[in-house]
């Protein structure tokens, strides 16, 4: 089968190279891991993405998460142009802001007030310091394999040894910002344990994602995370849950309410703004009580609360509280799942598909994978392959191995077979037989 015409965005990422660093505003999307030069988006549609040449495909990716309901959605559009007729920012507080706390707080029993922002990486930088300003404590315990944005002191990886303080991944992470980060291994008690051993009384926050979900797809047990909320509390720090994925994705109240665990601060983003950049962190009043300006933890945003982008939450959160919205997403997602399972297990394939709420993720392995160092680095070579002939049947998955998959409202059982069968040609092809790991 030949390749797509990419002709167009080749151009267009020909020129954005001269205007922005690899040609891109964030890194992954650059096609670095996968073949080819990035696809320029024209437009989408329900679970349909159109780019620059022309090519139409069935979006796995749905701009990483936020877009539940697909693209384009009437209820949300109609949202947003009410809302810009009106103007776009005012710095001063609007009506939107309230309807969109209320819709949360009313529905969601893990937290009693929120402060919206504008990122994903914001909330959590947020959730940090209001951590660290409530405990009167420095340090951070995370988890190698979890990402947290961009922030300084999440930009750390483990070194050698079973508890490590952070090594910086990123330049210009000055080394004291990674030496209050300390990293230890997924599923792993007795990493957690030595490091509360180690810094008796110093660390403020335990900061894990809802279900690790941005290197690859590492569902953790839940008798694990009950370890995490005893060990927190025991200890007088606190549990952070950076659920930027799995808020209102693995049920409107997220992880915590799929493992019936109360965390003390939660980060939401991505599905909660509805495609536009919203971020925010919830917690108990007492504990939010903190934040500036009724407490003495400093936070804020000239465009936080933007009224453009709290009428696209209010939109699509009150879609999502319809009844049976997640069951049937849910299912719709196991049942792709499992046809891709069984498929492969039909053909001696060496291929895992994990899956959780409506997030999937495809691995070459033979092996359960519930920490990063199980995956092997040679596996993603035939991610690269899957990415190529899936591109190649109009099916469009983040171009990263690493990454997950996320199946939205707008995904009809027609277009998933669709996907399916063009899945099965690509496995046909590529033949993977080796277990990695
Ligand atoms: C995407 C993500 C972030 C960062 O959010 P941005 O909006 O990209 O800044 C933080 N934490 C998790 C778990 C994420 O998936």
């Amino acid at each position: 089968m030949n390749d797509i015409s990419r002709t167009r965005s080749a151009e267009l990422y020909e020129k954005a190279q001269k205007y922005f660093p690899g040609g891109v505003n964030s890194p992954v999307r650059a096609f670095k891991s996968v073949y080819g030069t990035p696809l320029f988006i024209e437009r989408g549609d329900g679970c349909f993405l159109w780019d620059a040449d022309g090519n139409k495909f069935i979006d796995f990716c749905c701009s990483w998460g936020p877009l539940i309901l697909g693209h384009n959605h009437a209820a949300i559009r109609e949202n947003v142009i009410d809302a810009v007729a009106r103007g776009m920012s005012f710095g001063a507080p609007t009506v939107l802001e309230n309807e969109l706390a209320g819709l949360i707080l009313n529905n969601n029993r893990m937290i009693e007030k929120i402060r919206f922002v504008s990122s994903g990486t914001e909330a959590v930088m947020s959730a940090l310091r209001l951590a660290r300003g409530y405990t009167k404590r420095d340090k951070i315990l995370k988890f190698e394999g979890c990402y947290h944005g961009h922030v300084d002191s999440m930009l750390v990886k483990a070194g050698s040894g079973l508890v490590t303080f952070g090594e910086t991944s990123s330049a210009g992470v000055p080394k004291s910002f990674a030496d209050e980060t300390i990293v230890v291994p997924l599923n792993d008690r007795k990493a957690v344990e030595e490091a509360y051993r180690q810094f008796p009384g110093q660390i403020a926050a335990v900061i894990i994602e809802g279900v690790p979900a941005n290197n690859g797809l590492l569902i953790q047990d839940k008798e694990y995370i009950g370890f995490l909320r005893e060990i927190t509390s025991t200890n007088k720090s606190l549990l952070i849950f950076d659920e930027v994925i799995t808020g209102f994705r693995l049920g409107f109240e997220g992880a915590a309410k799929y493992y019936e665990i109360r965390p003390d601060i939660i980060t939401y983003g991505k599905i909660i703004g509805g495609g536009m950049p919203v971020g925010a962190y919830g917690a108990s009043a007492e504990i939010m009580s903190r934040i500036s300006p009724e407490g003495a933890v400093y936070q804020a945003g000239t465009l936080s609360g933007n009224p453009v982008a709290m009428a696209a939450g209010i939109g699509q959160l009150t879609e999502l509280l319809r009844p049976g919205f997640y069951e049937e997403l849910n299912r719709k997602t196991e049942a792709f799942a499992q046809s891709i399972r069984d498929f492969a297990a039909s053909r001696n394939y060496k291929l895992k598909v994990f899956s959780i709420g409506s997030i999937f993720w495809f691995a070459f392995t033979g092996k359960n994978i519930q920490k990063a160092e199980d995956i092997d680095v040679l596996s993603m070579e035939q991610f690269k392959m899957l990415h190529r002939e899936l591109l190649n049947r109009g099916i469009y998955l983040g171009p990263s191995g690493y990454e997950v998959g996320f199946i939205s409202a707008a995904h009809t059982k027609e277009e998933l077979e669709t996907a399916k069968r063009a899945i099965f040609d690509s496995l046909d092809i590529i033949k993977p037989t080796i277990s990695y790991a």
